[in-house]
């Protein structure tokens, strides 16, 4: 099965991404775990993407593009994959679509986790102390500023996303804003709906 999460910063698409994950013995490609680690290793896409991403910024197609494409070939992708945090934006949307034709592969599903912006910041800030209660670092870009300049980036690069998708007909919607389980059972009822159409 491959699919794409879709949902601004802090909708919840990391928690549901690993139930599924488990669910459905596939990886989640996570572009932004997987920049994280090029950051910390300090190779030389780490070393480009640092800045741009602690400024809450995008990093450039180019870089994803060709991250998601190497990623996607590994022997552990070959049942399938959740897309989290990729596309981002109606060209990266359109450049997987030839990545995955390229491959002979295609799009099972695309969920969009809805949800009330309101709400984001106060989940943001519950994930930093959570993390810090269990001993664990912040990330850097979860701070309220760089938080905000993400849910920017979102609404003008990522929002659209979703009627580029409502257009191919992958989309389905699920509401975000519901309990974590409800949201994963919600899930799995839309995915079951693909399957059939
Ligand atoms: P995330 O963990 O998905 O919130 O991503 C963290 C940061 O990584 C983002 O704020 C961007 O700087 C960068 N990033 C992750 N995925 C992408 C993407 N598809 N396109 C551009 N930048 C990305």
């Amino acid at each position: 099965m491959r699919l794409i999460l879709l949902g601004p910063p802090g909708a919840g698409k990391g928690t549901q991404a690993q139930r599924l994950v488990e669910k459905y013995g596939i990886p989640q490609l996570s572009t932004g775990d997987m920049l994280r680690a090029a950051v910390k290793a300090e190779t030389e896409i780490g070393k480009r993407a640092k800045a741009v991403m602690d400024a809450g910024q995008l990093v450039s197609d180019e870089i994803v593009n060709q991250i998601v494409s190497e990623r996607v070939d590994a022997p552990d992708a070959a049942n399938g994959f959740i897309l989290d945090g990729f596309p981002r934006t109606v060209p990266q949307a359109k450049a997987l679509g030839e990545i995955l034709s390229g491959k002979g592969l295609k799009l099972d599903a695309v969920i969009e986790l809805a949800v009330d912006e309101s709400a984001l910041v106060k989940r943001m800030e519950k994930r930093v102390a959570e993390t810090v209660a269990a001993g664990g670092q912040a990330r850097a870009d979860d701070n309220p500023e760089s938080f905000k300049k993400r849910l920017v980036e979102f609404r003008e690069k990522t929002a659209p996303l979703s009627a580029y998708y409502a257009g191919t007909g992958e989309l389905k919607k699920v509401d975000g804003m519901a309990p974590v389980d409800e949201v994963t059972e919600a899930i799995e009822a839309a995915l079951m709906q693909a399957a059939e159409s």
